[in-house]
């Protein structure tokens, strides 16, 4: 196997003088069931998108296959800096490794991606948990731009998150900086969490965990959309009943678990900023509520002023998050040296 992986991409101290039109960055968010791919501007700008599907069942190879395919549709992709990928799992950041993963890419872990897509794409390339991407671009581009140190969760199906100190974002010693989700937490005692243990905060404060505890509650086993577990939350949706207090009291559990913890968190941490975003975030104050309260029950004196904070980037955050792993070791828009193999 040729080496062309290209991990931590460190050209723009070695290379020559920056040009007069910067280099676009290119982004991937491989998911379990889609591959986005876009153009993105170093100042953090969307410019081109493509999505497909992730061929999942078909294995590793046939994925690796899409998302070469998927960059090579991207309109304005030549000039390229490089390639930035975020994917579910433990991501080794200086090979480009995947060391673990979920069950939604089966196969995946093990997969060298720095160098499996260096190898069709010809550019440099480098890759990261997604939660860490959606972290690196809050704090590039988004909510946290600017802060020094900040603690980024991610709420959707699981719970992620990264966080910052002295502008940089931790990646620990074994990969695994910011997964606060597998926080033991007593609201989630007894209940089996995605990653196999029990007593989480993904097993209490997720979007399915969420639901499933609404279903527990109302008896009402015909919901499966936190969306709808919302609505009935919502103060005017109508006469209350039994869903509205089941979906509340599911919703306050979970947020109030999530919103005690990050207040420990912080607590500990003494971050500027706290950003929560991803799918459940977004569904507003049938969640922000609750959360924000819990958390602003249990901060120390110092940062008692401290609230969270929404994400700004939205869904947008994976793609451009991904390209920004590119920027990390500082500017890019200088030339970078190609790949040994010159494709
Ligand atoms: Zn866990």
């Amino acid at each position: 196997m040729t080496a062309v992986r290209a991990p931590r991409p460190r050209h723009a101290a070695e290379s020559g003088p920056a040009s007069a039109s910067p280099r676009p960055l290119l982004g991937v968010d491989v998911g379990g069931t889609k591959i986005a791919a876009g153009v993105v501007s170093p100042e953090g700008t969307l410019l081109a998108s493509v999505v497909r599907p992730t061929p999942a069942a078909q294995g590793r190879t046939a994925v690796l296959d899409a998302i070469a395919a998927a960059v090579r549709e991207l309109p304005g992709r030549e000039g390229a800096v490089g390639l930035g990928i975020g994917t579910g799992g433990v991501v080794d950041r200086d090979q480009g490794v995947v060391l673990s993963a979920n069950a939604l890419l089966s196969g995946w872990a093990g997969t060298r991606l720095s160098e499996e897509l260096g190898d069709r794409l010809g550019l440099p390339v480098t890759a990261d948990n997604d939660a860490n991407v959606f972290a690196l671009a809050e704090q590039t581009y988004g909510a946290g731009a600017g802060c020094a140190s900040a603690l980024y969760v991610s709420v959707g199906t699981g719970i992620g998150g990264g966080l910052v100190s002295g502008g940089r974002l931790l990646r620990g010693a074994h990969w695994t900086a910011g997964e606060f989700g597998h926080l033991a937490v007593p609201e989630a005692a007894g209940r089996p969490c995605n990653c196999g243990r029990a007593g989480h905060l993904e097993a209490v404060a997720s979007g399915p965990a969420i639901t499933a505890r609404f279903r527990e509650l109302s008896g009402d086993e015909d919901v499966h959309d936190l969306r709808r577990v919302a609505a009935l939350a919502e103060p005017d949706a109508g006469p209350t009943g039994a869903g509205t207090e089941a979906a509340r009291a599911a919703l306050a559990e979970g947020a109030g678990a999530l919103g005690r913890a990050l207040a420990g968190l912080v607590n500990t941490l003494d971050p500027e900023r706290v950003v929560v975003g991803g799918g459940v975030a977004s569904i507003g104050a049938p969640f922000w509520e609750p959360l924000t309260e819990a958390f602003a029950a249990e901060l120390l004196p110092g940062p008692a002023g401290l609230r969270p904070v929404p994400a700004a980037l939205g869904p947008r955050a994976a793609v451009v998050g991904a390209a920004a792993l590119l920027l990390e070791d500082g500017p890019v828009d200088v030339p970078v040296r190609r790949p040994e193999n010159g494709r």
